[in-house]
Order: structure tokens, then C-alpha cells, then sequence
């Protein structure tokens, strides 16, 4: 049948071809809300399905903030768009529903997060021998003051830890996401202040438990820490990009 093909039919199967193609045009020329790889946090507990549609099978009921990693789709049906997620704490995945998600990246155009001063890291996060190290230290040649910046835009606070930080600020970046800058000498914003990416915060120094001018710089969303990437004695600049850790969480 295929090699008599008539003129007639020919026309037809490309007016189809043609059509789906116009479909995928639209659909891809619509801009996604995420992209591959992207982390993503539900706005309120969520369920993931097995596939696509309310009809289908729940996998895990997630809970609001909780963060996944976007690994398939869009994929339209039911009325709702519905994204493949890697929910990363509890090693499921599952589609959820575009509506209940959120990215945690900040929107379109910025960096998830990024160095927060220019300088090198002297104490990687991880263990070490006094115990694990929840975040990176970053020095700078001892120059009390050098400028700290945001990681991410956010609600800035100025804070004091006795035992440990000293005189800090951490900033809440919604979705569970907060970052900490220890051990500060001065403080650029006021409590509770809206701050940019990028904006001075604080001043370097040594302030609480410090053997010597640094930041302690973490990255929390909830109770767990993001494991910041860089090794010993690597060169950071403020305001480029963190690489993200898709094993992180
Ligand atoms: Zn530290």
C-alpha cells in the first residue's frame, strides 16, 4: 500500500506532518517553566505520580519546600502540566503538577547563588578533624573589611552567636533556602533589609570562634546543608556562580 502512494495521500500525510509540527512550534515556543536539571521546591505538600495525570498512581506525597530536581517533561494532560521530578531527599521520583512547583534558582536571568567575596577557600566544607564542617571559610589575605555579598537576593538579618559565628548575618531566600556569613567585623544592612544578589552585607573579620579573618559562608534549606563545592586554597570571586551539586540534599 506504502509504494502506491498517490499524490492525494501524499499531500495528506504531509498536511499531518505539517500539523504536528505547528504543535510542537507552539508548545516549544511557549517558554518552559524549568529546565533539565533545574532544582525546583513544592509550595505546599504535593504528590508525585507515577506518570502524568490525577488519575495516576501516588508515588510519595512531598512536603512543602521540599526539593527535587527536574529530570523529564513538560507533558500536558488533565488540564495540568506535569514535570518528572527527582524528589532528592527521599531518592523518588515522580511527575508533579507546574503549579505546585516553584525553582529555587531564582528566576530567569540570575545565577542560583554565587560567591559571596572575592578570595580563596581555606577550610572546604566537609569533615574535618575538629568535626564536620557545614559550610566553606573563605579568607582573604587577613584584610579585615573586604566586602561580602549577597549569595542571593533575599530578607537580610544581622545576627550574634557567641559560641561559634560571632557577629553574622544570614538572609532568607524563601523555599527553605537561607545563607549564613560568619564571624563578620561590620554589618552593610539593616535588619530584616530586602537585599539583591550581590549586594555588600557585611565586612570580613574575625569575630566569635575564628582563628583568623574569614567568612563563614553555608548554605542551608532546612535542616540540611548544602554541600558547597571547592578544595583547599581555591581562588573564589564574588558574584560567579556557585556550581550546583545535583547530588546535594
Ligand atoms: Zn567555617
Amino acid at each position: 500500500m506504502s509504494r502506491r502512494l498517490g499524490r492525494r495521500s501524499i499531500l495528506k500525510s504531509l498536511g499531518t506532518a505539517a500539523a504536528a509540527t505547528t504543535g510542537v512550534a507552539a508548545l516549544s515556543g511557549s517558554a518552559a517553566a524549568f529546565t533539565d536539571g533545574e532544582r525546583v521546591a513544592a509550595t505546599t505538600a504535593l504528590n508525585t505520580r507515577k506518570q502524568p495525570g490525577t488519575d495516576q498512581p501516588i508515588v510519595a506525597t512531598v512536603n512543602d519546600g521540599e526539593v527535587g530536581e527536574i529530570m523529564n517533561g513538560p507533558i500536558d494532560k488533565g488540564g495540568y502540566r506535569w514535570w518528572g521530578v527527582h524528589w532528592l531527599n527521599r531518592n523518588v521520583w515522580g511527575w508533579s503538577v507546574e503549579r505546585y512547583l516553584t525553582s529555587t534558582s531564582g528566576g530567569s536571568g540570575s545565577a542560583d547563588l554565587v560567591w559571596p567575596m572575592t578570595g580563596y577557600i581555606t577550610s572546604p566544607y566537609g569533615q574535618r578533624s575538629s568535626g564536620f564542617h557545614n559550610g566553606v571559610d573563605i579568607g582573604a589575605n587577613g584584610n579585615i573589611g573586604q566586602p561580602i555579598y549577597a549569595a542571593h537576593a533575599g530578607t537580610a538579618y544581622t545576627a550574634y552567636d557567641a559560641g561559634g559565628y560571632g557577629n553574622y548575618v544570614y538572609i532568607n531566600h524563601g523555599n527553605g533556602y537561607r545563607t549564613e556569613y560568619g564571624h563578620v567585623n561590620s554589618f552593610a544592612i539593616s535588619d530584616g533589609q530586602q537585599v539583591s544578589q550581590g549586594q555588600h552585607i557585611a565586612g570580613m573579620g574575625e569575630d566569635g570562634n575564628a582563628t583568623g579573618p574569614h567568612v563563614h559562608f553555608e548554605i542551608q534549606n532546612g535542616s540540611n546543608h548544602y554541600p558547597i563545592p571547592g578544595s583547599d586554597g581555591q581562588n573564589v570571586t564574588a558574584g560567579t556562580a556557585i556550581p550546583r551539586d545535583y547530588n546535594g540534599f
